[in-house]
């Protein structure tokens, strides 16, 4: 009997920046069945950051130019700078029947959700806005005024919330990811997601069993 879903989960991780969404995902792509979309964005890279892995780094005229192609899923300015998903390699990766994540900021996440409402949407939410800050702080990554842009931004992006599935709060970090494990697989059991069930069974009581 085939009950399986054919078409992959899109997962949409996302929350403010610093609340541990890439940590997150590092660890939930462990799993094999899961592949990751890697955004685009106009931002320089930063450390280690590789194009290709972390981002694909673009120009400004070349990410207008994706954008005229109807190259992206969703894009948004996040801070001074854009950002994207390539709309190509989710949709090949859904086709696959592989669950796809995406980690992509609140405005983003949004726009997913019109574009393809049987998206799950979880929000990953720090325990205080102290931690949060700590956090930011702590990654290196951004100058003070970055962070204070950053930081500004948080209670507009929490404000959002009620749109979304799921919010698990990142506290004890394999814990989280252990949050977001179980709602992806509840999902995956979800009746509007199997298909026609009703059909297997009725097909099957034709042919006798
Ligand atoms: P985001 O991708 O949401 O911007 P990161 O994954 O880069 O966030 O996490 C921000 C910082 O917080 C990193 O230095 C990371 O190691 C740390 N971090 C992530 N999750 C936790 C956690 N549960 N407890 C403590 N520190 C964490
Ligand atoms: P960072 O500069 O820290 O890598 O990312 C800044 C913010 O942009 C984060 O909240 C991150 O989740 C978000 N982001 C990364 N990729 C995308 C994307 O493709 N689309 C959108 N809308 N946001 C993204």
């Amino acid at each position: 009997m085939n009950t399986k879903q054919k078409k992959g989960l899109l997962l949409v991780i996302s929350g403010p920046s610093g609340t541990g969404k890439g940590s997150m995902c590092q660890k939930l792509l462990q799993d094999d069945s899961v592949k990751y979309s890697i955004s685009a964005t106009t931002r320089s890279p930063r450390g280690q950051e590789q194009n290709g892995r972390e981002y694909f780094f673009l120009t400004k005229e070349e990410f207008e130019q994706r954008i005229k192609n109807n190259g992206f899923l969703e894009w948004a300015q996040v801070y001074d700078r854009y950002y994207g998903t390539p709309r190509d390699f989710v949709e090949e990766t859904l086709e696959s029947g592989c669950d796809c994540i995406l980690e992509i900021d609140v405005q983003g996440a949004l726009k997913v959700k019109e574009a393809m409402p049987e998206a799950v949407l979880i929000f990953i939410l720090p325990p205080s806005l102290k931690e949060l800050h700590r956090r930011i702080k702590e990654r290196a990554t951004e100058s003070e005024e970055q962070i204070q842009m950053r930081m500004s931004w948080v209670l507009g992006e929490i404000d959002q919330i009620a749109k979304y599935d799921y919010a698990v709060i990142n506290d004890c970090l394999d814990e989280a990811v252990e949050e977001v494990r179980r709602i992806r697989h509840s999902e995956k059991c979800r009746v509007s997601r199997l298909g026609d069930l009703t059909k297997i069974y009725h097909d099957e009581d034709e042919r006798g069993f």
